[in-house]
């Protein structure tokens, strides 16, 4: 099964390989490229994102950004156009403005804590507060689908909840079918993602039987690896490979042109 793996990053953000690195990679496994937007100063404009665009996809490479839902400033659309796809993903949500941020559940999930417990756990034990981050990042991928018209959301069940233990009983039945459906009826595709192994299987299962598309995502910030657990978690899930992006965009560009390249648009 050749997957595309549209979820990597390079030192342009929080990556540690460069450009030129990521372009020797790709004929290792294909991939693209996928940096953080916004990222500290250098990396928060429209400028910005074309000149990336611009140095990537002249070493060949096909460009994303993953864009920070909820929080990051907004692009023009020509500029959203002109990159190949466009990841939407959530990394904190507000509650009474309060950030939440879900930076150490990810180290966690990701096993950069050692073994043991979810050390923040007692700060989600409130059945009121889970609702609430729940709802609030809801929200944010909602608006991402509707205002910005991602082409991929990125690592879907990723929030402090699934840090705390089984997924499919942290995350309500009626939460996790609103947020397929916010996807299916976008168009846009749910991304199986190597770093965080999330979603997890019943989830990918229901997505499967609601006809979602899917994306592959590393996440990768170091050297491209093998993609062992997506490879399980798409067997065991039984996704079938005409539901997957493939470099580009659910719809085709938003302007028709040799560009329209999609699992989606192909099929
Ligand atoms: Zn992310
Ligand atoms: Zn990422």
């Amino acid at each position: 099964m050749r997957l595309f793996d549209h979820h990597v990053h390079t030192d342009r953000s929080d990556g540690r390989l460069s450009l030129a690195a990521r372009a020797e990679s790709v004929k290792r496994r294909p991939h693209g490229v996928s940096d953080h937007f916004p990222y500290h100063e250098g990396f928060r404009t429209d400028d910005d994102v074309l000149r990336y665009l611009d140095d990537a996809a002249r070493l060949g490479l096909r460009v994303g950004i993953e864009y920070d839902l909820g929080v990051a400033p907004p692009l023009r659309p020509s500029t959203l156009d002109a990159l190949h796809y466009v990841i939407g993903a959530v990394h904190q949500v507000f509650l009474d403005g309060r950030r939440i941020g879900f930076d150490v559940a990810g180290a966690y999930l990701k096993g950069q804590l050692g073994s043991g417990p979810f050390r923040d756990a007692a700060l989600f034990a409130s059945e009121e507060v889970r609702r609430r981050i729940l709802e609030e990042t809801l929200r944010a991928v909602r608006d991402g689908v509707e205002r910005l018209d991602v082409d991929i959301l990125g690592h879907p069940t990723f929030t402090p909840i699934a840090a705390l233990g089984d997924p499919d009983a942290g995350y309500p039945l009626e939460w996790q079918e609103r947020l397929i459906e916010i996807c299916r009826a976008g168009g846009v595709a749910i991304e199986v993602n190597e770093s965080y192994r999330v979603p997890h299987r019943a989830f990918l299962e229901r997505a499967r039987d609601r006809g979602a598309l899917f994306s592959v995502g590393s996440d990768s910030h170091g050297e491209i690896g093998p993609l062992r657990r997506t490879e399980a978690m798409i067997r065991e899930a039984g996704l079938a490979q005409d539901r997957f992006l493939d470099g580009g965009r659910v719809r085709g560009p938003r302007h028709d042109g040799p560009d329209a390249r999609s699992a989606a648009s192909s099929s």
